[in-house]
């Protein structure tokens, strides 16, 4: 296997067509769709010429694996954002989408449904993060969409020192910049370096991978001025402080688990992607790896929903979900372990449908049962399970046939005050 190293700057600029040579070799690869290479030729055919594709633009989950697989590093991963984004700006996207739009804060939305259903104690904590007063210290934490969603991995005594700042409105525009929405992640990046003009930390610190790469990587690119003397992931947090001792394990874990990567880890490069391993075996976690993992990983099944045709079509999103854990049931391992809290809420939510038998816990998690820590209770995951559920279920499925579209509203350099009544 080829060693991933860290992705350059230019890992996300635009298709380079004159380097194409038409080899197949990025959806031949591909973990989602795993072409021919006669189909794979043939798709990218359609692509350049701007056609429709028979697959490609209705399946791919923009997890950028495919760049890695060009051998001639001419970014087809960027071609199907741009033709998701021509055809968004023709089409509009399908009104079945709309719920998923989380940094409107005046739209209800599925993690607006999930905040107001969440108890009191853990409604404060959230409101706390929305503080724009100075920060305590040099470094803000960035909790980001999905830990808001899932506040309680916080309360743990590994981050009790840090200043958690963030609301959704302040979202890092992740799946705008996997739906290949441009425009509006120019929007983002505006009212991000505003917000960070106010609170004036020096260091980033990211509760998820992929919030750490958009920072790093992505935003840049779009327009973020605002700069960080360091952006680190929580997992680099982590693994440095088991490292100099400062988190000690006291409680040895023996189970075992198979590992959902996330997204963004691949680039990062190996190193990255080891850094959740040493966690799990420093537990006591023995890891059983699944073929789709490390830079050949599926997307846990939300990008089964990033494409236009698909406009987070619930039943794709599930599919692509559930494709993921019967490869964990052939693992037999006594859990799943994520480390993106996006991840958890999907195979949460995906275990409403799918009866099998199914634990999954946060890398979290599994630190702070090692430490002695009781983690979230299993009786609020379900309910948040729940909550993710039906917080789709309830607006999507009355829409699900409609062919209405719609574009996506502008995003105002300042949100409305922060509201507890989302
Ligand atoms: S971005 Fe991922 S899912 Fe899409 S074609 Fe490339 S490898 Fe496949
Ligand atoms: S984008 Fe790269 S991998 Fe895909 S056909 Fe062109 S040269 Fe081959």
């Amino acid at each position: 296997m080829t060693k991933i190293e860290p992705v350059d700057n230019d890992f996300f600029s635009p298709f380079n067509e004159e380097a194409c040579t038409l080899c197949g070799e990025c959806f031949h690869n591909c973990p989602v769709m795993g072409l021919s290479i006669e189909e794979s030729i043939e798709e990218m055919k359609k692509l350049i010429a701007g056609n429709e594709t028979r697959r490609v633009l209705k399946e791919c989950q923009s997890c950028h694996s495919c760049n890695f697989y060009c051998p001639e590093n001419a970014h087809p991963a960027e071609l199907i954002l741009q033709r998701w984004n021509e055809k968004y700006k023709k089409e509009g996207l399908r009104i079945r989408g709309k719920h998923y739009m989380t940094f409107y804060p005046h739209y209800p939305n599925f993690r607006s449904y999930v905040m107001d259903h969440m108890p009191k104690k853990t409604q404060e904590l959230v409101k706390s993060w929305a503080d724009l007063s100075p920060l305590k210290g040099d470094t803000l934490t960035y909790p980001g969409c999905n830990i808001i969603t899932y506040a309680e991995l916080t309360q743990t005594s590994f981050f009790k020192d840090l200043d958690i700042r963030g609301r959704l409105e302040y979202c890092c525009g992740e799946t705008l910049f996997r739906t290949g929405y441009e425009d509006e992640l120019f929007q983002v990046t505006k009212r991000l370096d505003k917000w960070f003009n106010i609170l004036k930390p020096k260091n980033l610190l990211v509760l998820c991978t992929a919030g750490t790469n958009v920072f790093k990587n992505v935003l840049p690119r779009y327009g973020l001025t605002y700069k960080f003397d360091s952006i680190k992931s929580y997992i680099q947090y982590l693994w440095e402080k088991i490292e100099n001792g400062t988190i000690q394990i006291t409680n040895k874990l023996d189970m075992t688990v198979s590992i959902q990567d996330s997204c963004y880890s691949k680039m990062f490069g190996d190193d990255y992607m080891d850094l959740p391993r040493k966690i799990l075996e420093a537990i006591g976690v023995k890891v059983i790896e699944i073929e789709a993992c490390r830079e050949n990983m599926r997307c846990c099944g939300i990008g089964g929903g990033f494409s236009v045709d698909s406009a987070y079509h619930t039943m794709k999103l599930r599919s692509a979900t559930v494709r993921n854990i019967k490869e964990f049931n052939k693992a037999k391992v006594d859990a799943v372990c994520v480390y993106c809290a996006g991840c958890l809420a999907t195979y949460s939510t995906a275990k409403k449908l799918y009866f099998g038998k199914f634990k999954v816990y946060h890398i979290i998690e599994l630190l702070q049962m090692a430490m002695g820590e009781k983690p979230m209770s299993n009786k609020e995951k379900k309910k948040r399970a729940k909550h993710f559920f039906w917080g789709i279920m309830k607006k999507q499925l009355p829409k699900l046939p409609s062919k209405k579209t719609f574009k996506i509203a502008d995003l105002q350099e300042d949100p409305p005050p922060y509201s507890e009544a989302y």
